[in-house]
């Protein structure tokens, strides 16, 4: 067992809408991985997206993870040494880790628009969760051409990606390789002063003291510009592991299927939570078959290892499991 509170996880939410089966399933994992080793977990919403972030989805965020029977140590309602745990409320910690990365000649300012990107000779597709690769335009202008193209347009910051590889084991997905410059240098503070994800998560990571990130596969292939940023800033990166995401027989995430399928849903249909932490982990692969469990009861036989590696797809016969009518809307 780890010496307590030597461990350390956290769900990281963005309030933009209500909690979906997807993310309960990343959640419910998260929370089982630092039950399971005695250690702390932080609840961190991450709302720096202003647009798309609501305080109402926030509260709600908050209810449906009780409801389903998680906790947390720390986060926006319990409080904790590592605060605030909100990310609007943290904006002075990203300016200040984005002057050193600034200071440390990390950062170029790029005057493209969205459109420039997308127009550039062949720009391939880039990481499955960034959009295109940026082609490195700006990363050569001269400060006179900077300077002048300033005076007409406030600019975003882009990181100067380093050549080279970088690897990684992943706890679930296991030994990544990638090129540093497959995904071009990246956003870390767009031209409206939104910061990017990339940079708040690896700061909020940093600073909370956080020792494993447990999250969905979406973001696998963030994790590479990640530890760019750990090792830029000079801070030690977190354990990584990346869930399988719930797919449709289509092979889109069922997260992005219209409507999608909210715990709020299920509740107010009638199911209750342990249905739903039993369905979870079955569709995980720690279970056999989707009985009725609480969390609890599968802190003692989590293994990181037992999770399935493999794309999870949600058949109707599958979701019928969780509650008749989502079964027959299916097929
Ligand atoms: N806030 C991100 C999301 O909701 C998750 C960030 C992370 O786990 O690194 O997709
Ligand atoms: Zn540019």
């Amino acid at each position: 067992m780890d010496p307590a509170g030597s461990v350390r996880g956290r769900f990281a939410p963005s309030p933009s809408g209500n909690i979906h089966i997807g993310n309960a399933l990343a959640a419910l994992m998260a929370w089982l991985q630092i039950r399971s080793r005695n250690g702390k977990l932080v609840l961190r919403m991450e709302d720096i997206d202003t647009a798309r972030c609501r305080p109402e989805y926030a509260r709600h965020i908050v209810e449906d993870l009780r409801w389903l029977g998680l906790d947390w140590d720390e986060g926006p309602d319990v409080g904790g040494p590592y605060g605030p745990y909100v990310q609007s409320e943290r904006l002075k910690l990203y300016e200040a880790a984005l002057d050193r990365l600034k200071a440390g000649g990390r950062l170029y300012p790029c005057y493209c628009s969205r459109h420039d990107i997308l127009a550039a000779a062949a720009a391939p597709h880039g990481l499955a969760s960034e959009g295109p690769v940026y082609p490195g335009t700006c990363r050569h202008l001269s400060p006179e051409e900077a300077g002048r193209r300033s005076l007409s347009k406030t600019p975003s910051l882009r990181f100067a990606v380093p050549s080279g590889e970088i690897s990684f084991t992943d706890g679930v997905a296991g030994n990544r390789r990638i090129n540093a410059a497959a995904g071009g240098d990246f956003i870390v503070r767009r031209a409206d002063g939104i910061f990017s994800y990339q940079l708040a998560v690896v700061v909020d990571d940093a600073l909370m003291g956080i020792t494993d990130v447990l999250r969905g596969a979406d973001l696998l292939d963030s994790t590479p510009r990640q530890l760019m940023l750990y090792e830029a800033l000079g801070w030690k990166p977190p354990r990584f592991a990346h869930v399988p995401l719930l797919m449709d027989r289509d092979g889109r995430r069922l997260a992005k299927r219209h409507g999608g399928i909210t715990l709020a849903e299920l509740r107010e249909a009638g199911v209750a939570p342990q249905t739903v932490t039993g369905w979870l982990a079955w569709a995980a692969g720690l279970l056999p078959e989707p009985l009725q469990v609480s969390p609890d009861d599968l802190i003692q036989s989590f293994r990181l290892e037992r999770i399935s590696r493999d794309d999870n797809v949600v058949t109707p016969d599958m979701l019928g499991r969780l509650h008749p009518s989502l079964g027959q809307q299916e097929k």
